[in-house]
């Protein structure tokens, strides 16, 4: 078993149709690289920086970032990494930033708004982030969007943050590395196709997707029965941003834990999801199910399956899918 998995890391994560997907690595430390690269990762999908702040009472600096973004992108070797802006408040809270909870921190100031009423956070994320890219293909990931107001002034950001380091001698990539958007909140999801004019890519995060579309706390064992992210609602939200990507011409992914999961594969690839970024360890698994799949099958599917109301009737499908192909 071992040696099989081993084996299928040089191997490209392709349907026996032919149609290619591409297997990103989740990280959050840059310790994990070493498991990325041994899993066959063709990239970081998903850095999440704000475990660079965790743990402690001071702010990382600018320096101190770059640093560790510059360790990820040069032992990833010209494969991309996809690094993004601080995401804390709500489960995740950081020390270190002074983050006073409001009454219902998944709903208060949090990622991209924190990041946006605390400028100074994200010139030093975005200055650090630039400084990575000269050494190797970067992305920009911004998380929590919910509105198009949010992007642009990421983008800003990201421009003013380019200005300062020029001026001060440095050489950036030209064109600067692309900008996207985290989808994970419905109302972006809703918006996926006004977004998709103002994102350079999607990545669709359906841990956060699920849970504000069920209002579900994804950390409250009490509703933990009730978490499901084949709730139809959920599955038209990412069949509807897969749709508006793919008309617009960007790059679109899927980052949440579904992505790793060899049960849901098929079902993303129907729905036109061809980018996975999942935990190192379940790019083998995943793969191995994928080189089962056929393209012309799994959309035969996603049809069948978006068809349904129900989500225990929808969970019956896919076991049986998995059954059947696997
Ligand atoms: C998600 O919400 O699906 C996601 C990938 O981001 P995180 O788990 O870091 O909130
Ligand atoms: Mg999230």
């Amino acid at each position: 078993e071992r040696r099989t998995l081993s084996r299928l890391r040089d191997v490209p994560a392709i349907t026996r149709d032919g149609v290619r997907l591409q297997l990103q690595a989740n990280i959050e430390l840059p310790s994990e690289i070493d498991s990325v690269l041994a899993a066959g990762a063709e990239g970081i999908g998903l850095f999440r920086s704000e475990f660079m702040y965790m743990n402690r009472d001071d702010l990382p600096s600018e320096d101190e970032q770059y640093q560790v973004m510059r360790t990820v992108v040069e032992r990833m070797a010209g494969r991309p990494v996809t690094i993004r802006t601080l995401d804390v408040g709500g489960d995740k809270l950081a020390h270190s930033l002074g983050i006073i909870p409001g009454p219902n921190p998944a709903l208060g100031l949090r990622a991209i708004r924190l990041s946006l009423a605390r400028p100074e956070l994200l010139d030093m994320q975005m200055a650090a982030i630039l400084r990575a890219s000269v050494h190797g293909p970067v992305r920009i990931l911004v998380p929590m969007v919910a509105t198009i107001a949010e992007v642009t002034a990421a983008r800003a950001a990201r421009d003013r943050a380019a200005i300062t380091l020029c001026r001060a001698g440095h050489v950036l990539p030209d064109p600067l590395p692309p900008l996207g958007v985290m989808i994970e909140i419905p109302g972006a999801a809703l918006s996926a196709d006004s977004l998709a004019r103002h994102a350079d890519f999607f990545s669709i995060g359906t841990n956060d997707l699920t849970q504000y579309t069920l209002a579900i706390d994804r950390a409250d064992e009490a509703v933990a029965h009730l978490y499901n992210p084949l709730h139809p609602a959920v599955l038209r939200l990412i069949q509807f941003t897969a749709e508006a990507a793919n008309r617009a011409g960007i790059p679109v992914g899927v980052c949440g834990e579904v992505a790793g999961d060899p049960r849901y594969v098929g079902l993303l690839l129907g729905l036109g999801i061809h980018d996975l970024s999942m935990s190192a360890t379940n790019i083998p698994v995943v793969k191995k199910r994928i080189r089962t799949l056929e393209y012309s099958q799994v959309r035969g599917f996603a049809q069948t399956v978006m068809s349904q109301s129900e989500t225990a009737r929808i969970s019956q499908l896919l076991e049986q899918f998995n059954q059947d192909a696997g």
